[in-house]
């Protein structure tokens, strides 16, 4: 054990970080809460951004725009809070069903040190009741790119009444298809008392409470998590549901608080497990032994480093992740080995030294790291991906396990056509 209460070595780096901002979790929350909109108070370079990493996956018209500060704004000539007004009329004129407004900050509007949350109070006093108006930044200079989930459903959390309570919260933006499923779980073992948040509706949102067990979906909310435990909820620690055993470590902490019977518990489960165990065991042939290098980025790299040493037998070179908070990652140091080299926080040039010299079979990295990696003949995967897709649960610990073998795979098929 080390002085902070684990086995593993945790090295601390602070240097230059090559990480996506915290707008980047607008792709996903959009989606997931239907009767919000996010307009991102930012430059040009904020709405690329969105509009790329958002790119193939809009088949609707988006629930996110850009506000754009100009030149005019950022030399001090013209009124930004008259500008938005206007933007957020017109907005609500063409889209009258929001009824979250989310006003996201960015480097630009923190540069000029425009005042967000005096803004939201401004346009909630306007347009009344029927929209509630948040803020909350997303701008690189403060997030990394998970940590928008986190802002945004944390400046959601007052807004949470107070009862009825659930006894347990799931906290963490999860695919409707996944949230259904875990769904169908807790019915079968006999908990119905179970809430999940974010849902689809910004207007119906679940209570939380001094009864309210709070079990996490995601490793990336520690500021929810922070402020449910200031509503007087409790942290239930668990593994992330990722994988067979990860998942069942997962439902298990949580039935366990429950008091669900262990019987019970293993006849809920048993199929799925199997289902997960045989899909996960697909990929071994492919993955064990294969050395991998985490580059912080998602914040899910323990969990899925875990993942990957424990199911498939990947050999874990390193660890790199933006933060380790041990009340939420503790569950997963214990099963990862004693011995890994974990990295909290980024000194790029030298995390990408110690890439070329370890010369791993799999890099997990941001995008704008894997190009040049590929280029030097070494095989990445996009973190950015494993948020993207649905990959927790029983049903999905197969597709989760093919993201990591598909490079391996295209790697062995160039090998042998060379
Ligand atoms: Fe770039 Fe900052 Fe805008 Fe993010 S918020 S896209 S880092 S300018």
């Amino acid at each position: 054990m080390n002085s902070q209460g684990s086995a593993q070595l945790i090295v601390k780096e602070r240097g230059q970080r090559e990480v996506f901002c915290g707008l980047t979790g607008i792709v996903w929350l959009h989606r997931k809460i239907q009767d919000a909109f996010f307009l991102v108070v930012g430059s040009r370079t904020c709405a690329h951004l969105l509009q790329s990493a958002a790119g193939v996956m809009i088949f609707a018209e988006p629930r996110f725009a850009t506000a754009i500060i100009d030149e005019r704004d950022l030399a001090g000539l013209a009124d930004v809070h008259e500008s938005l007004n206007e933007v957020v009329d017109q907005l609500l004129a063409r889209r009258p069903h929001i009824r979250t407004l989310f006003l996201v900050g960015s480097c630009p509007s923190e540069v000029i040190k425009l005042d967000l949350e005096r803004a939201a109070e401004r346009l909630a006093q306007r347009h009344g009741p029927r929209l509630r108006v948040l803020n909350y930044s997303g701008s690189g200079i403060e997030t990394t790119f998970t940590e928008g989930e986190d802002r945004a459903l944390t400046a959601l959390v007052p807004a949470m009444p107070s009862a009825p309570a659930p006894a347990f919260l799931v906290v963490g933006a999860l695919a409707d298809v996944v949230e259904d499923q875990f769904r169908r779980l807790f019915a079968g073992l006999g908990m119905e008392n179970v809430a999940f948040f974010p849902g689809n509706r910004s207007d119906a949102l679940p209570a939380v409470g001094p009864g309210t067990q709070v079990v996490l979906a995601q490793p990336f909310l520690a500021s929810t998590l922070k402020a449910l435990e200031d509503r007087g909820a409790r942290h239930l620690p668990a593994p992330f549901p990722l994988g067979a055993e990860g998942t069942t470590a997962w439902l298990h902490a949580i039935a366990q608080a429950a008091g669900v019977a262990p019987e019970r518990f293993e006849a809920v489960t048993a199929a799925g497990r199997a289902r997960a165990q045989k899909a996960v065991a697909r990929y071994r042939s492919t993955l064990a032994g294969k050395q991998i290098f985490f580059l912080p980025d998602s914040q899910l790299e323990l969990p899925l480093a875990r993942l990957l040493s424990e199911e498939l037998g990947m050999v874990l070179t390193e660890v790199g992740t933006p933060y380790v908070h041990r009340a939420i990652v503790g569950p997963e140091l214990e099963r990862l080995p004693p011995s890994l080299r974990v990295v909290e926080g980024q000194d790029v040039d030298a995390q990408l030294a110690r890439v070329r010299a370890a010369q791993p079979d799999l890099t997990v990295c941001g995008l704008g790291l894997a190009n040049p990696l590929e280029a030097e003949g070494l095989r990445t995967k996009w973190a950015i991906e494993l948020v993207f897709t649905p990959i927790q649960g029983y049903e999905q610990a197969g597709d989760l396990a093919e993201l990591f073998a598909r490079p391996l795979r295209r790697k062995a098929r160039l090998e042998a056509l060379a």
